[in-house]
């Protein structure tokens, strides 16, 4: 029953997006230029830029096009757009799982109630162990992961069974830290398919964001001096959508405003995008030039309710200089 309804929504999604990339071949010349089949439905992956045909959309092969939960599922995003299989498993599935981690973390770090991580546990300078810690009601939880095979948790086991821990007992614990650079990609990415979601091609069939698709697709190299991630604190952005900065005017952009829901929080996220036209990295240089004093950025929020895939040439008018 499940798999039907999967089906049935990648079928609606392909048809919604490959009707928006006919439109845009009959105008963006990086489109006509490509040999591309004569084939009236394809779909072209957002990230890698293969292109596909209905046939894709049967499962099973490497060669498919999946569903993109966007932020991901665990971050209860929605199912808005299809990807190939390659770039939903590989670089999507590790962004989103330093992503998920980096939040846990956040929420440990802040002590909220339920929040849990995994972590390194040192008893009295001796006993080693790997633990889940959670913060409760009434403080910090160790749950001691035991494995009565190995020699040294078996005297941890021993101990704790008996009841013979010394009634001081000093407890230490370290836990990774998830990489900033990483997580800030991952926004990256979640902002640029948010974009792709409602402006279509119009918005992504350009060389100038070829280094952002190729920072998401290679989160380990240096690519861009920086990712576009803001505060949305500073800016009193408390509403999802898609903006178009205005000033400052060499900052003229699309700006991406997310939620991601945790089961313990909720959270509000905001990237910066180039507009197609400008080199991302020319960009982001930009960027990473005003950070510090970038106190006031004023925009137009694009209507939610108009649809700029159906609409291509309207797309376009937002999309250019
Ligand atoms: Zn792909």
């Amino acid at each position: 029953m499940k798999a039907s309804k999967n089906h049935k929504k990648r079928v609606e999604l392909f048809r919604k997006f490959s009707n928006n990339f006919q439109k845009a071949r009959e105008v963006i010349p990086l489109v006509a230029e490509k040999p591309l089949p004569d084939n009236k439905f394809l779909y072209v992956c957002p990230l890698c830029f293969k292109v596909f045909n209905e046939g894709a959309l049967n499962q099973g092969s490497n060669y498919s096009l999946t569903i993109e939960h966007v932020p991901s599922y665990s971050l209860q995003g929605k199912g808005i757009l299809l990807t190939c299989k390659e770039c939903n498993n590989e670089a999507g599935s590790k962004l989103d799982k330093k992503l998920l981690d980096f939040e846990a973390v956040e929420e440990f770090n802040q002590k909220s109630l339920g929040s849990k991580i995994k972590a390194f546990v040192e008893i009295n300078n001796e006993l080693k162990s790997s633990a889940l810690i959670s913060n409760l009601e009434g403080g910090v939880h160790f749950k001691l992961n035991i494995n009565r095979d190995e020699p040294r948790d078996k005297k941890l086991q021993s101990i704790l069974g008996k009841g013979r821990l010394p009634s001081t007992v000093q407890i230490s614990f370290k836990y990774n830290q998830p990489d900033k650079r990483i997580v800030l990609i991952s926004h990256l990415r979640i902002a640029y398919l948010l974009a792709f979601s409602r402006l279509g091609y119009a918005y992504i069939l350009s060389n100038g964001l070829e280094k952002i698709r190729h920072q998401i697709l290679d989160p380990n190299k240096i690519l861009l001096p920086e990712f576009g991630s803001i505060n949305p604190i500073n800016y009193e952005f408390k509403r999802e959508g898609i903006y178009l900065v205005t000033t400052p005017k060499e900052l003229k952009s699309l700006l991406v405003v997310f939620k991601m829901r945790t089961s313990l929080s909720l959270k509000f996220q905001c990237v910066m995008l180039p507009l197609p036209y400008e080199d991302a990295f020319d960009f982001y240089q930009k960027v990473l030039l005003r950070n510090s004093n970038l106190t006031k950025i004023t925009c137009i929020n694009l209507d939610p309710n108009f649809d700029y895939l159906e609409n291509f040439r309207e797309a376009l008018k937002i999309l250019s200089k």
